[in-house]
Formats: C-alpha cells, structure tokens, sequence
C-alpha cells in the first residue's frame, strides 16, 4: 500500500464531467488499497477569469485582496471533487490550504510555504478517507489568505508529498510526460521515462512549461519522486528523480529546450579598463532587469564589445538605459536585436562525455545557422541565434543528439 499525493491541473478538473472522471480514477486507486491526498488547481481559465474581474475594478489591486479573490477558484474544485467522490461511495473530505494549515509567508501573490501541518490530514488518511487540499494557497502567521504564484498548486502538491513523507508526488496534466522537446516544433519528439530533476530545472527555465519551476526545486530539496502524467489516457508518464548509478546507459542528452522570450544589447567599443561590466550592468540591475547570457569580446584597439541578453519585455527599457551608459562610458555606441532566440541542449550525460558543444555546433554549421552566442553549464549548453532559424536549429539538434522517435532514449 502506498501513499501518493496527486495534483489534478485546470484542464484535468475543467468541468463536471472531467471531475467526474477524476474521482472515477481516484476511486479505482482507492479500491488498490493506495492512500490518496488530491491537490487540485481551479478549473482551467477560472483564475484568468478572476483577475480579470480585478483589473476592470484597477490595474494594480491590493494584493491581499487579490489572493481572497484567486483562492476562491480552488476552493470550488476541492468541493465538487468531493462530493463527486462521495456520490462514489468513497469517503473524501475537502480542506482549503488555510484549513490544512498550509502555513506560509506573507508575501502577497508569491508566498513561499513555510510549514505543513500534517495531524488533520493522517487522521483522515487513517480513517480511510481521500483528503481533498485546495492548491496554490495558504495561510500567515496572521490568518491572511496566501497564494503561491501561478502554477502554485504543483507547488502545493509537492510540498504536501514532502511533509507527508509520500511515496511519490504524482501531476497529472493534458501532456502525458515529459519530452526530448516540444512535439509542436519537433513530429519525432519522445516521450522520457526519466529525467533528473536538475535536468527538468534547466528545460523548466529554459522556456519548457510543464511544472512551476519551484516545485521541482522543492521536489529535488527533499527528495520527492515526481511523476507527470496525463489524466486523459493512462500510461507511465515521466519520473522526475534524482541521479542514479546507471550512467553508462543514459543518453548525452535528455532534452532540447528553446525560448524566444530573450533580446540581445550590445555596447560598442567600451574603453577595456576595470570596472566597466559593473557600470553597464549596475544601472541595469537597478531597475530590476534581469540579465541572463553575458559575452565580452576584448579588440586588439583596446576597447571591447560587451553583449547581453534581458527578457523581451526589458528590451526598450534597457536599451534606453545602454543610450545613458555609452554617453558616460565614452563609448562607440549601441545596438539591440530582438529577434533572437535561445536553443539549448540538456543533460546530466554531458559530464562524463566530451565534445557535445562541438557535436551541437557542427550540427547548426550544417544547417548554416549563425551562433551569436554562447553559454555553458555543467549540463547544458546553449546558443542564441536569429529567431527565424528557431525551428529548424531545434530540429536538426534533435536529430544530431539521436532523440528523435524510433532511438532508444533510456536504456
Ligand atoms: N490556479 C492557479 C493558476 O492558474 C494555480 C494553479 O493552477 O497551479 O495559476
Ligand atoms: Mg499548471
């Protein structure tokens, strides 16, 4: 018998007939004699719907209001699951976070947890009951209704499995797994039956959007098996875990990521003297953007060209910045590109094999891509390259790195 705590998404709880079937499968997992606590999310478009109504009343409204007014969408679903659960013959009962004690900051709109009381919750594990939590909220030291950021229930549902000490953290969504990459861009995508979570961490911040990054930060902290799966069709799904002994089997790489939301800066013949990446990006972080790849080339003139990427939404902001900075720094001027974008491969089989990034740039010479730019990490290696060459970059890497349907992936 095993304890598993199971989030259901918006799209998995989107209408009655879809929480039908929901405590239909929670039922038969009843019936296998396994212990179940349901995290569920609101029904998909419920919390577009709420903030919506906020924004005609301001743009901008009081935090604490807006997280009384976005839990409520949960606390809809926590009750329907449950009465459709008991309409089922299995007892269930239904606790929004607060209710739990799902203790957490009391930072408005992106509270952290920071505590889980567990009593209420075994009581009813321990009587046979399915426990029912609202996702994405929680509670302050001062009774004010908390939520997590968007996506938070995953949040939730991790941290449940976590102070729970469950057998695994089971998410259950409309894709079925997991992929190498995004089946839309790439037919031959597959589905992985494992991935580390620092691999799942770098596609998550790499543009892949299948978890809230933070629940697979908080899975890896404590160690939390975690499985995406679909509600729709059964099947294995992907297990998030961490890195076993089998290295020998695993392939290079687990996975090809891309992002379009990046724009590119350069200033232009920077005097080369100490000092001068602190006063370009100084003035930059300031104003809270924030600065992913970074590239200085040093010229035989004595001065240097110092490039930058910023999310797409920063890109006038910081150029306007840059325009003030060349001024004060005597330099020859600026530029900016934002039809870039980012393609990176990913994974844990990087370290103990050389070579990749050259094996990943030959495969872009070979389609003529021209490569920008250029970072690296310990598992994962990425480019910047014109956006228009998106796709077909994503498809040949895909290729190049044996991902595509009909390859042996894992084992
Ligand atoms: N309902 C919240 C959202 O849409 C939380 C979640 O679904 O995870 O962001
Ligand atoms: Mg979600």
């Amino acid at each position: 018998m095993a304890l598993y705590v199971q989030k259901y998404g918006g799209t998995s709880v989107g209408s009655v007939e879809r929480i039908e079937a929901v405590a239909e499968k929670v039922k038969g997992f009843r019936e296998r004699g396994d212990d179940i606590v349901v995290v569920v999310s609101a029904m998909s478009g419920e919390t577009n719907r709420l903030i919506g109504l906020a924004n005609e009343i301001q743009e901008h409204p009081d935090k604490r209001e807006m997280d009384v007014l976005v839990s409520t969408g949960e606390q809809v679903t926590i009750a329907l699951l449950a009465m459709a659960l008991k309409k089922r013959g299995v007892d269930a009962r239904s606790y929004t976070g607060g209710q739990v004690r799902i203790l957490t900051d009391s930072a408005h709109t992106k509270a952290r947890i920071q505590d889980i009381e567990t009593t209420r919750m075994r009581a009813d594990l321990e009587a046979g009951r399915v426990v029912i939590v609202a996702g994405f909220q929680g509670v302050d030291d001062h009774g004010n209704i908390t939520t997590l950021g968007r996506g938070g229930s995953d949040t939730t549902g991790v941290a449940l499995a976590a102070a729970l000490k469950a057998d695994e953290c089971q998410i259950y969504t409309d894709v079925d797994g997991v992929y190498t990459t995004d089946p839309r861009v790439v037919a031959g995508a597959q589905r992985l039956d494992k991935i580390t979570f620092e691999e799942m961490l770098e596609m998550a911040s790499l543009g892949s959007k299948v978890l809230q990054i933070r629940s697979v930060e908080f899975a890896g902290k404590y160690h939390v098996p975690l499985r995406v799966l679909s509600s729709f069709q059964d099947g294995p799904g992907t297990l998030i875990t961490i890195e076993d002994d089998e290295t020998v089997e695993k392939p290079i790489i687990s996975g090809i990521a891309f992002n379009r939301d990046e724009a590119k800066l350069t200033v232009m013949g920077v005097p080369d003297i100490p000092g001068v990446a602190s006063r370009i990006l100084g003035p930059i972080s300031r104003e809270n953007i924030e600065v992913d790849m970074i590239v200085q080339n040093v010229s035989a003139d004595q001065t240097t060209d110092f490039t930058f990427t910023v999310h797409r939404n920063d890109f006038e902001r910081a150029q306007n910045i840059l325009e003030q900075v060349v001024t004060e720094l005597g330099a020859r001027g600026c530029s900016g590109n934002s039809k870039i974008a980012k393609v990176s491969i990913v994974g844990v089989g990087m370290r103990s094999h050389a070579g990749v990034a050259s094996k990943m740039f030959d495969a872009l010479a070979a389609e003529n891509i021209n490569i920008q730019m250029i970072s690296t990490s310990e598992i994962k290696v990425s480019v910047v390259i014109a956006e228009k060459y998106m796709e077909l970059a994503v498809r040949a890497l895909h290729t190049a790195f044996n991902l595509d349907k009909g390859e042996t992936v894992c084992e």
